[in-house]
């Protein structure tokens, strides 16, 4: 399990999801809501999720 590297106590909650043909992992933090998203290249930038989305399919 992953701990928020915001408040560094509370798990994050995790999401699986497929965005353009990708596995984007999304966390999130139920106590001060810092959200991260993830593929198996690393960490992504919630501008880099947006584009993949927006790409066409
Ligand atoms: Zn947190």
């Amino acid at each position: 399990m992953l701990v928020c590297t915001g408040c560094a106590k509370t798990m994050l909650i995790t999401i699986r999801m497929r965005v353009a043909g990708r596995e984007i992992v999304f966390h999130r933090c139920s106590k001060c809501e810092a959200n991260t998203w993830q593929d198996d290249a690393g960490v992504l930038s919630l501008t880099e999720v947006l584009d993949l989305a927006r790409a066409p399919h």
